[in-house]
């Protein structure tokens, strides 16, 4: 739905975009905190998207950008190539600087863009890279899918400061209906994989903010790790590729809790690989049960899920759903679940359990996979 960004350019504006397009939030089926180690991961690209419109600035104002969102009150006007935009203008004057270094900003440099979408912020469906690849793709609109994803990753990366890995910016930028997407962080090596299942997701409405901290903590453990594991296997270069049989040496060179953290992304590595098997044989009861011991890895060994997720997870294998599991970096955020087209008891039971625990509901919805970054009319 472009409409909404393309009259948020008219009125704060005056003047009709010239470019717009939009990019799709995601949902990682399995693959949890392999990124940043050089594993694999297994995203979809889901319904919910974030639109760009986007239009040269006023004559004589060189290098300026004007941003507006309807997540956001007031338009910022900010000199891009002078000081980087603060709060969430950051992400669109980090694809500017990296289309600079590509040499494809348009407009002479003085851009006007405006931002509207439906993918709710810091609820694990990566609203920002959902932004920063649509604005690179309203922008510059002739680089490829893998271009785009590039910019937007060093835009959030390098400029932003956001301790991310590649899956967010690579799926919202190559994303296709019906599909997932096996993604290789290490080699980027990509293959699309058909994807016809019901998947519910089940918002927490615990909010992820307290997740940064978690997670920083986590990279510095893994990077310890692999400082370590050198010694044992000095041409490793990722956690994710310890070889998966030589578990019992991992277990031996590590104390905890750098043990767990490394048997858990080493697993996790395995399975996702696997997982993507079953799903190409349309195996979906076995990568159901791939779902949840992605969950009691994530639970026990990483240490990132949350009470609320463990209930989720808990009445969804209690009311007989193939799988169900965290999903997003954890401590909060949501739960996938995955269930047969005909199952009626799932939901309910969800519902139930949840409001028991916490006295309040917990929002499900059935995700599609939906197409990748395009451009949208004006
Ligand atoms: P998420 O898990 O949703 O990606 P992040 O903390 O990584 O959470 O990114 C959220 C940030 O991205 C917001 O605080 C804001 O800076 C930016 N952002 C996302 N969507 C929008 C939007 N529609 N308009 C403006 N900024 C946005
Ligand atoms: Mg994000």
């Amino acid at each position: 739905m472009p409409r909404p960004a393309i009259d948020l350019f008219k009125k704060t504006f005056g003047t009709t975009p010239r470019a717009a397009a939009s990019a799709p939030g995601r949902v990682n089926l399995i693959g949890e905190h392999t990124d940043y180690n050089g594993g694999p991961v297994l995203p979809i690209a889901i319904a919910q998207r974030t639109t760009v419109a986007v239009g040269p600035g006023a004559p004589g104002d060189a290098s300026v950008l004007e941003a507006v969102s309807t997540q956001f009150s007031g338009v910022a006007r900010v000199k891009w190539q002078e000081e980087l935009p603060k709060g969430w203008v950051a992400y669109v004057g980090g694809v500017l600087r990296e289309l600079w270094s590509l040499e494809a900003v348009p407009f002479d440099g003085s851009v006007r863009i405006a931002v509207a979408s439906d993918v709710p912020i810091g609820a694990g469906l990566s609203s920002s890279a959902a932004l920063a690849v649509a604005t690179a793709k309203a922008l510059a609109p002739s680089l490829n899918p893998r271009q785009i994803a590039g910019v937007a990753f060093r835009a959030e990366h390098d400029h932003v400061g956001v301790r991310c890995g590649v899956m967010d910016q690579t799926i919202a930028a190559l994303g296709k209906r019906d599909h997932a997407l096996l993604f290789e962080c290490a080699s980027l090596e990509a293959t699309q994989i058909p994807f016809d299942a019901r998947l519910l997701l089940v918002d927490t409405g615990k909010r992820h903010d307290l997740s940064a901290g978690g997670l920083n903590q986590r990279r510095a453990e893994c990077e310890e790790a692999v400082k370590r594991l050198k010694v044992e296997l000095p041409e490793l270069l990722w956690l994710a590729s310890w070889p998966a049989e030589w578990l019992p040496r991992l277990k031996r060179a590590l104390r905890e809790p750098l043990r767990a953290r490394a048997v858990h992304v080493v697993s996790e590595t395995a399975r996702t690989r696997f997982a993507a098997q079953l799903l190409q044989q349309r195996r979906l009861k076995q990568f159901g049960k791939l779902l949840y011991e992605s969950h009691e890895s994530c639970r026990r060994l990483y240490d990132c899920s949350s009470p609320e997720l463990d209930t989720v997870v808990a009445a969804a294998k209690r009311a007989g759903a193939l799988g169900a599991r965290l999903t997003g970096a954890g401590w909060g955020g949501a739960a996938i679940v995955l269930v047969n087209k005909t199952d009626k008891k799932t939901i309910p039971a969800i519902q139930r359990a949840y409001e028991r625990a916490y006295g309040r509901s917990a929002p499900i919805t059935e995700v599609k996979p939906s197409a990748g970054a395009h451009t949208e009319r004006v």
